[in-house]
């Protein structure tokens, strides 16, 4: 006890506010408020010094807050008022505090021992979030708030820190025209400029505007961002039960959103190019799990055979595919933006759907990561083994749909 005594006096050869007193033994007891406890201080240092306690040492005006705690209300005001442009369900106090106070507080430490000391940034979160708390009668909260009000305590102004919102959902693609997501202009980078018509688009469209544009105008947001669970060729269809992916609304004002109506409204807005299903909330954990998964993935694909073949052959072709373990070289058309190197895939189920003259229709299940119409083609040899390679006539793809992503929610 003595030590706390000498140190709080020490302390007080500065004129310090209770607050600024207390705040230096805010590990020495809890359950009570710095402010309190440095008013428990100023008493003991005066009977130490043998005063009556009318004869605390004297405070006029703080030398390190500058009495900053005297504005907690006006700073309560300030963050309710900014919060109420907003909708959220909870928050969090934080503030920017003046580096000349922080470095005053240093000093304080290492003149009068900083051990059990609280920073000043910490008492003015809590104590103003307290006083926002009653205000706005909506929780704090230390791990994930839906909002940050930080509070700079220079000028009262008040910034807000949004969270984003996270929307799952499974997402079909019906144009073979159309990106999964937004894509900028190579010329331009979004600008506008002759090439793009001034859009600052490559493609009018995506899967992710069909969506993203809608929900962002309902929630009041700043930006949209589009987490799917890998993608399909631009000219590739996504069909069966859809793929799935995570929405991001940055920065909204409106959090309560009805998710059917959402729902209602992308597919009205992707009318003829994609719908969407199975809206939910979603967080940016299943952000990281969806943009991890690897799921196997079966697609139809029409193929158009150079050449002759007869049934017979074909059959004994694709049952020496079914099954196989092959080899791809990242392919040539994708080998500008990935590192070119080669991986082991494996053609899970491999099946004729109809074979007419030179057209075939073939249904694949592959690994995550097969590039599915270089198997087809071989990629100039890129691919090994192959269909055309092992027939020994030139095979294209002219049309791809995937028709199931074996997700969790589809297994089997
Ligand atoms: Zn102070
Ligand atoms: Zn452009």
């Amino acid at each position: 006890m003595n030590d706390i005594i000498n140190r709080a006096e020490r302390a007080l050869r500065h004129d310090l506010c209770d607050h600024c007193l207390g705040r230096l033994f805010a590990q020495v007891e809890s359950g009570t408020t710095n402010k309190e406890r440095g008013r428990d201080m100023r008493i003991a240092v005066a009977l130490d010094r043998g005063a009556r306690s009318e004869e605390l040492p004297p405070h006029e005006s703080c030398w390190l807050c500058e009495d900053l705690f005297e504005q907690l209300p006006r700073f309560a005001e300030a963050a309710a008022q900014k919060l109420s442009e907003i909708e959220y369900d909870t928050f969090l106090i934080g503030t920017r505090v003046d580096p000349i106070l922080q470095d005053r507080e240093e000093q304080l430490w290492s003149e009068a021992g900083g051990e059990t000391a609280e920073p000043i940034k910490a008492e003015l979160n809590r104590e103003i979030g307290k006083l926002v708390e009653a205000r706005v009668r909506k929780e704090v909260d230390f791990t994930s708030p839906d909002v940050v009000a930080l509070v700079d305590t220079r000028f009262g102004h008040v910034e807000l820190n949004i969270a984003p919102l996270f929307i799952y959902g499974r997402y079909r693609k019906h144009s073979r025209e159309i990106p999964q997501t937004r894509w900028p202009c190579r010329m331009c980078r979004g600008k506008g400029c002759k090439r793009c018509g001034g859009t600052g688009k490559m493609y009018q469209d995506s899967v992710q505007e069909c969506i993203g544009d809608p929900l962002v105008r309902e929630a009041e947001g700043r930006d949209h961002f589009f987490h799917g669970m890998g993608r399909e060729d631009i000219d590739a269809r996504m069909l069966g039960t859809g793929r799935p992916f995570v929405l991001e609304i940055a920065e909204p004002k409106k959090r309560h959103l009805d998710l059917r109506e959402m729902e209602r409204l992308a597919n009205e807005n992707g009318k003829g190019l994609a719908d969407f299903s199975e809206l939910r909330w979603s967080t940016r954990e299943e952000v990281r799990q969806i943009k991890a998964a690897t799921p196997d993935k079966v697609y139809r694909a029409e193929v158009s055979i150079q050449g002759k073949v007869n049934k017979d052959r074909m059959d004994e072709v694709i049952e020496s595919l079914n099954q196989a373990r092959i080899t791809q070289q990242t392919p040539t058309r994708v080998a500008h933006r990935r590192a070119d190197l080669a991986r082991e895939r494996t053609i899970r189920e491999l099946a004729i759907e109809s074979l007419e003259e030179d057209k075939l229709v073939l249904r694949l299940r592959t690994e995550s990561g097969t590039y599915v119409k270089e198997f087809v083609s071989g990629d100039g040899g890129r691919t090994v083994p192959s269909l055309a390679g092992s027939l020994g006539v030139p095979c294209q793809v002219t049309a791809l749909d995937v028709i199931q992503i074996i997700d969790n929610a589809n297994e089997g």
